[in-house]
Parts: C-alpha cells; structure tokens; sequence
C-alpha cells in the first residue's frame, strides 16, 4: 500500500517537474528570441539582453504561459512605442534621462525584478490562496511598469508642459516627477491593457477583478514613481548648460553637482520601488475583492 501511493506520488513530481522543464525550455527560446532581436533593434543592450532572457524565463516557467506572454507584452508595447516618434525624443532623452533608449540589465530588473522574485515565490507557494495573491501581485508589478513606460513615452510628447506631482509647479518635459493629462491617461490605458491582457490569457481560469485591479495598481504606482522621482531620486545640476539631469556627468561632457535627493538613488531604484508598491497595492484589493 505504501510503496503504491510513493510510487503515486513520485509520478506526480515526475509529471510536474516535466511540466515544468518544458515550461522553463519554452521560456528561454522565446525570451532569447526575443532579447536578441530587441539587441539587433537596439532596444536591449548586451546586459540586457541578459536579463531579458533571466526574468523571461524564470516568469515563463514558474508562472505559466499567462505570466510568461503578458511580460512579452509589456516588452513588446514598451518598446514599440520608445520607437515611436524617436526623433522628436532625442533632445529631452539625451539631456535629461541617464540612459538612452537602450535598455541594460539594471532597466530590465528595474522592471522585471519584482515580477520575477514574484514568480520565484509562486513557484514555492502550497495553497491556491496564496498563489492566487502573488498573482495579483505580479499583475500589479508588470501593470505599473507597463503605466510608467507609456506615460514616459507618450507624456513627453505633449504639447502641454508638464507639472510636477508635489507641487503643480510647471517644469521642463522629461522631468523626473513632471506629469501631464496625456501621460497619466497613456499610464491608465498601459495599465488597464496588461489587466486585459493577462485576463484574456487566463483564458477564464484568472479572476474576473483582474482588469480593474491593473488599472487601479498600475496607475498609483506609476504615480508613485513620479512622486518618488520629485523627491528622492538622485538628481544633478549641469552648471555649463545650467540644466538639471540625472546624469552624472551630462551630455555635454561636464561633471554635473548633486542637487537633491538620494545619492545612490538612481532611476532604477525608483523604478523598482514602484513595481513593489504596485504589486503590494494589487495584492491588498485582491484581498479585499475576496472579501466580498
Ligand atoms: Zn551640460
């Protein structure tokens, strides 16, 4: 009888972890196809590529075809959009963000890094309950990025000048913390798709919040990146051109001076504190979307 169930039991591992192998094999044709060609578009820098194929995979294998597609999709729609009137960009990316639109490792993982570390804890979950809040989790992380990304992308197109969250004061396009109506409605349309997205992947199987909970995620963290940006993002003063930037030493070739915020505190930082607290905003209305 015992040797029976283990034998049962050992089956069952084997067909998981089977499942799981060509899940993870899946994963890693299709982020290095995807990374690569990213890397020949220039979207991706070498690193970059690097971590496409890292938090590709680990997503795709660990969460499933749901998790693995929807950050394709994020990817996909970012990178279409930076291409997206690129020229006109090129002035405020150069002056302003520390790096252009080649995205390395660290822009990846600002990104990816709280939905990959989700996907690594889904993996280990035991119970439905918590496998299905690391999911919302998750969702809220890739709806916030994929909110930040089209609010940068398309906010800096505006014609409108842009206003900085903690004052209202108006500032300069491209200003870490400078919102406008476009790029908080781009923020909204970004978050809500990757909801319907990833709903539609689900295939019925996802809860039915799911959209909504995106939208609501996605937009106050995107929001609180901007807040973030204006207050405790390292920023730098260019005394040559005097302009602000976040770079260190600026476009022009001359070492910038700290003007606030924390040293170390880069662009990524905030990034990745902002797909925290969309995952953690996520997670509480799904909590509370069950209590009811
Ligand atoms: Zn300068």
């Amino acid at each position: 009888m015992r040797a029976s169930i283990n034998t049962a039991i050992n089956r069952q591992i084997n067909k998981t972890n089977s499942r799981l192998n060509t899940q993870l094999g899946i994963g890693l044709l299709l982020s290095s196809t995807i990374g690569l060609l990213a890397y020949r578009r220039k979207s991706l820098s070498r690193s970059g590529v690097l971590g496409a194929i890292l938090s590709g995979s680990s997503t795709f294998g660990l969460g499933g075809g749901s998790w693995g597609l929807s950050l394709i999709y994020f990817f996909v729609s970012s990178s279409i959009l930076s291409h997206f009137k690129a020229p006109q960009k090129e002035t405020t990316a150069a002056d302003k963000f520390s790096k252009g639109n080649q995205r390395d490792l660290g822009q990846v993982f600002a990104n990816g890094g709280v939905g990959t570390l989700l996907s690594l804890a889904y993996a280990g979950a035991r119970t439905q309950t918590v496998r299905e809040l690391l999911e919302a989790g998750y969702v809220g992380s890739l709806a916030t990025a994929t909110a930040d990304t089209w609010a940068t992308e398309l906010g800096v197109l505006s014609t409108t000048p842009p206003r900085l969250i903690t004052t209202g004061e108006i500032t300069a396009p491209g200003t870490s913390g400078g919102i406008t109506l476009s790029g908080t409605g781009a923020a909204a349309s970004g978050a809500l798709s990757l909801g319907l997205v990833f709903h539609l992947l689900k295939r019925g199987k996802g809860s039915a919040h799911t959209p909504w909970i995106a939208l609501i995620s996605g937009l106050v963290g995107s929001l609180c990146d901007s807040y973030l940006g204006a207050t405790i993002q390292a920023m730098y003063f260019c005394p040559v051109c005097q302009k602000e930037t976040e770079r260190n030493i600026h476009s022009c070739g001359s070492q910038t001076r700290p003007l606030r915020g924390i040293s170390w505190l880069n662009n990524d930082g905030v990034n990745f504190l902002a797909t925290l607290s969309g995952a953690v905003i996520a997670m509480l209305l799904h909590w509370l979307s069950t209590l009811y």
